[in-house]
């Protein structure tokens, strides 16, 4: 059935903004970059991408009667913090598996940034010294039984709501808002780029616009540096997600485009490619990025524009996925 008959539950303020990012585009010199932002889309905890996509996890939790989120995800994930602050936005409890997904020095990290958040909006954080991995954990399961020795009724929520059946929908309705968007603008956006990890951000979209009639590039950027599991990630939720919203024909293997090279050294480290992102969007748009995620998609989409493999013509659309509240753990990166 098509994207707009899912329930849907409303956790944003609805259309996340579109605006041009002048300056970084004159001073790449090549195609015009436009942002959508999923940062500032949400009054729930500063918001972000899994906000979107939880707009679609929620009906079935309630349908099911559930009264506790449990989810997972490093300690400054973003994703908990947002089931964190969709829990307490419906009266629900939230449990939380923090593993220790990065190996980063700053003393703040378990207790600053995402995680102090969740703990103010309520959530049981469970901290576990796992290392980073998507796919399901032992840790999650047993939060799971906990939850339900108590007597509680958990949902479960995997790492960044991605591989969940409905995990695809939130992005299939960004790409049919940005169609309505560009309407209203008068631009089509031809090339899209996004950032992907558990990878149900780039699949919804892949998805989504694979339901319309205009091809257009959605390029993904690893920052994960494992790129074959952020790529089976993607193409299997893609292919879930593109049935499941009635696209009536096989997704093409080009159409599953997840690209290395700007992943750093690995998961939550960032490298000087990411550093200078980070620096450069923040004094030429006043806009901010962060060194887990946004950073490294952002230097991806600055060498794509400045090579032209996104060609000079092109209107590009940058998928800001939110993830700024990571950055107190980062501090130290920026004290000059
Ligand atoms: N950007 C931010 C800020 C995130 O929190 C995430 C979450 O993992 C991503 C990008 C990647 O999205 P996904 O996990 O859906 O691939």
């Amino acid at each position: 059935m098509p994207i707009s008959d899912f329930p849907r539950y409303p956790l944003t303020f609805g259309p996340s903004p579109v605006h041009p990012l002048d300056r970084l585009s004159a001073h790449l010199g090549g195609a015009r970059i436009w942002a959508k932002r999923e940062d500032v889309s949400s009054g729930l905890a500063y918001g972000g991408n899994k906000v979107r996509k939880l707009e679609y996890l929620v009906p079935d939790a309630l349908r099911r009667g559930a009264d506790t989120l449990v989810s997972i995800g490093g300690y400054q994930s973003n994703h908990t913090r947002q089931v964190a602050a969709v829990a307490a936005h419906l009266g629900l409890k939230a449990v939380l598996v923090q593993e220790k997904w990065v190996d980063w020095p700053d003393a703040l990290s378990d207790r600053t940034g995402n995680i102090m958040l969740s703990r103010i909006m309520g959530a049981e954080v469970r901290l576990d010294p796992a290392e980073f991995g998507v796919g399901f954990k032992p840790s999650w399961e047993r939060a799971i039984e906990d939850v339900e020795a108590r007597g509680g009724r958990p949902y479960a929520i995997p790492a960044g709501a991605s591989d969940h059946p409905l995990g695809g929908l939130g992005f299939a309705n960004w790409a049919a808002e940005v169609e309505r968007q560009e309407r209203e603008l008068g631009v089509f956006f031809d090339t899209i780029v996004v950032c992907a990890v558990t990878g149900s951000t780039h699949a919804g979209m892949i998805a989504g616009f694979a339901a319309q009639d205009r091809p257009r590039r959605v390029i993904g950027i690893d920052a994960s540096a494992k790129i074959e599991e952020t790529r089976d990630q993607v193409e299997r939720i893609a292919r879930r997600t593109a049935e499941l919203i009635g696209v009536d024909r096989e997704l093409a293997d080009e159409e599953i485009d997840v690209r290395p090279g700007w992943e750093g050294p690995a998961y939550g480290i960032p490298d000087d490619s990411t550093l200078d992102a980070i620096r450069l969007v923040a004094r030429l748009e006043g806009v901010i990025t962060d060194p887990v995620y946004e950073g490294k998609s952002m230097a991806g989409l600055i060498d794509l524009v400045r090579d032209r493999t996104i060609p000079a013509d092109s209107h590009v659309l940058y998928a800001h996925l939110g993830g700024q509240p990571a950055l107190p753990a980062y501090a130290g990166l920026f004290t000059s």
